[in-house]
């Protein structure tokens, strides 16, 4: 059996690589992920890169990586770009743009990291054309989970999870029968406020919450991870990834982010995935899925590590983690409306304009003056976007 392995690994090798989409090439992810092909030229190709605004460094990776063609979803940044290139590479732009790289025929896996809802659109068209798409925007899922769902089975599209809790509950899935799930537990590093008592959450500073303990990322998911927004958006991730109801899905801080998530069998049995907090890590495996591949790097030194803690979350403290599970359980058009309330109140916060704690209460506002629309198609899913965002940019 060892000899069938190594013959398999090798015929891996000696095949052409695959060509990779990169939507959000300039991004935390994007660039863990270039990072990640690098180590693997025989097997990946940055055959496509895209990126919202950030041509500066979008033009750094063309000379690296020489992808076959850009996009920018930006129209007059990417004029820019075409001026500085001058026609050495295609270059599309807008919502278009981006929609046509993931669907060409020569593209095998789409990484789509994007931030936020304007990953939507590309996505449901990669699902569209029947692509495997390794998913870091987890948005995407939160605001159309139902809809890319049906897509997905309908167009016999592959979804990978990318987002380390998801990674971790796919690898503790291998070789096993999802039926005999019992209920998933995702962990949470409790971010930089862990400890912080809720009356001073109104003096919270834009720098203090950007300084996460655990994870280096973009800056709108670091602010997810402080309000634990985040998490609240990965337990609706995981209902729509693995098909379990809220009630079988689980939240615990571990501060040590050690362990990335858990799934708990039937018979009581549970296993976890641990490794070092690093994003590099899930990236590779869902373009290696389901097999692994090496990947250097610090490991785990567990006599150092001495002790893993475990704790409830303060859902009263996080408020913005119980709305994400009312929001689950509401249904239909609550999590797009959530997830846009959450969008407009960080980018105000990011910029000064409300206070840390404001953010859960606009969301809260958001949600509760929201008609809900169950079984939404996409165009009711951005109608119920574009309102959510007009009403909450009034608030903040
Ligand atoms: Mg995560």
């Amino acid at each position: 059996m060892p000899c069938l392995i190594a013959y398999l690994a090798s015929k891996t090798m000696c095949a052409a690589p695959r060509n990779i989409a990169i939507l959000g090439s300039t991004g935390s992810i994007g660039q863990s992920s270039l990072e990640v092909m690098r180590n693997f030229p025989g097997q990946f190709r940055p055959a496509y890169l895209a990126t919202n605004t950030n041509i500066e460094l979008l033009q750094k990776q063309i000379i690296e990586f020489k992808p076959k063609g850009v996009a920018v979803l930006d129209r007059s940044r990417a004029s820019a770009l075409r001026a500085a290139v001058a026609g050495h590479i295609e270059i599309l732009s807008g919502n278009e743009g981006l929609e046509e790289i993931v669907s060409r025929d020569d593209v095998d896996v789409v990484i789509s990291a994007l931030v936020g809802f304007a990953g939507l659109k590309p996505t449901i068209a990669a699902i569209t054309r029947g692509k495997t798409i390794a998913l870091a925007n987890k948005e995407t899922l939160v605001v159309a989970g139902e809809l890319m769902t049906s897509l997905i089975k309908e167009c016999g599209a592959q979804l990978i999870p990318v987002d380390s809790e998801h990674s971790a509950i796919l690898q503790c899935l291998l070789g096993e029968d999802p039926d005999q799930i019992a209920r998933l537990i995702l962990t949470a590093s409790g971010g930089p406020f862990l400890n912080t008592p809720r009356e001073a959450f109104s003096s919270i500073t834009v720098e203090a919450a950007l300084n996460h303990p655990n994870w280096k990322m973009g800056n709108k998911i670091t602010i997810d991870s402080a309000t634990l927004m985040n998490k609240g958006l990965e337990v609706i991730e995981a209902h729509w990834l693995f098909d379990l109801p809220p009630e079988r899905i689980e939240v615990v801080i571990h501060p040590q982010s050690i362990i990335h998530s858990m799934v708990e069998f039937v018979d009581g049995s549970v296993k976890a995935q641990m490794g070092l907090p690093d994003m590099k890590l899930p990236i590779q495996f869902a373009l290696t899925y389901p097999r692994r591949s090496p990947m250097d790097g610090a490991r785990i030194d567990f006599p150092k590590l001495r002790s893993m803690t475990f704790f409830e979350p303060d859902r009263a403290k996080f408020r913005c983690l119980q709305l994400a599970f009312d929001a689950l359980s509401l249904g239909g058009t609550a999590p797009t409306v959530l997830n846009a309330a959450n969008e407009v109140a960080v980018g105000a916060f990011l910029k000064g304009r409300i206070r840390f704690d404001r953010i859960p209460a606009i969301i809260d506002r958001a949600l509760s003056e929201h008609s809900i629309r169950l079984s939404p198609g996409l165009q009711d899913i951005v109608e119920a976007d574009r309102h959510t965002r007009s009403f909450v940019g009034t608030l903040c």
